[in-house]
C-alpha cells in the first residue's frame, strides 16, 4: 500500500463536495434506522441533477470536513456505511499522503498536518 489513512489527518474528508448517489443515501438511512427522506434531509445537501453531497462541519485544520468525521480521532465514524466515493478513493496512490510524508520527513515531525496541499 502506498498510503496509510491511519497516519493521515483525513484530508480527503475535507473535500468541498463529497458526492452521494441514491444508494449511498439508502445506506445511511439503513445505518441510522431511518427513512430515505429523513436521511436525505439530515445528512445531505442537494446538488444538480438530483444528486446529493455530504453536509459538513467545522474543522480546526481544514476549515470544514464531512459531518461524519471524528475531528479528535481523525477518522470516519460511519465506516461501514460510508458512500461509494469514499470506498474507492484514492485508488492506487494518494497525492496528499505523498506530500504529507515528504513534509513530515523534511520537518522531522511525524505529527505534522499539511493544510495547504491541493491536487
Ligand atoms: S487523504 Fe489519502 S491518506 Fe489521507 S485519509 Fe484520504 S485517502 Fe487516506
Ligand atoms: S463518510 Fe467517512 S470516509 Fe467519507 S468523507 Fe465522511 S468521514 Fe470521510
Amino acid at each position: 500500500m502506498l498510503f496509510n489513512c491511519a497516519k493521515c489527518p483525513g484530508y480527503c474528508c475535507s473535500y468541498p463536495i463529497i458526492p452521494l448517489n441514491k444508494k449511498d443515501v439508502w445506506r445511511l438511512a439503513k445505518h441510522f434506522g431511518i427513512g430515505f427522506r429523513e436521511a436525505k434531509k439530515k445528512y445531505t445537501k442537494p446538488q444538480e441533477d438530483e444528486k446529493y453531497s455530504m453536509r459538513r462541519k467545522a474543522d480546526e485544520h481544514f476549515g470544514k470536513v464531512c459531518q461524519f468525521f471524528d475531528t479528535d480521532e481523525r477518522r470516519c465514524t460511519i465506516y461501514t456505511a460510508r458512500p461509494s466515493t469514499c470506498r474507492t478513493f484514492p485508488g492506487g496512490r494518494c497525492g496528499y499522503y505523498d506530500f504529507l510524508t515528504f513534509e513530515r520527513n523534511t520537518q522531522d515531525d511525524p505529527e505534522h498536518i499539511a493544510t495547504t496541499w491541493s491536487d
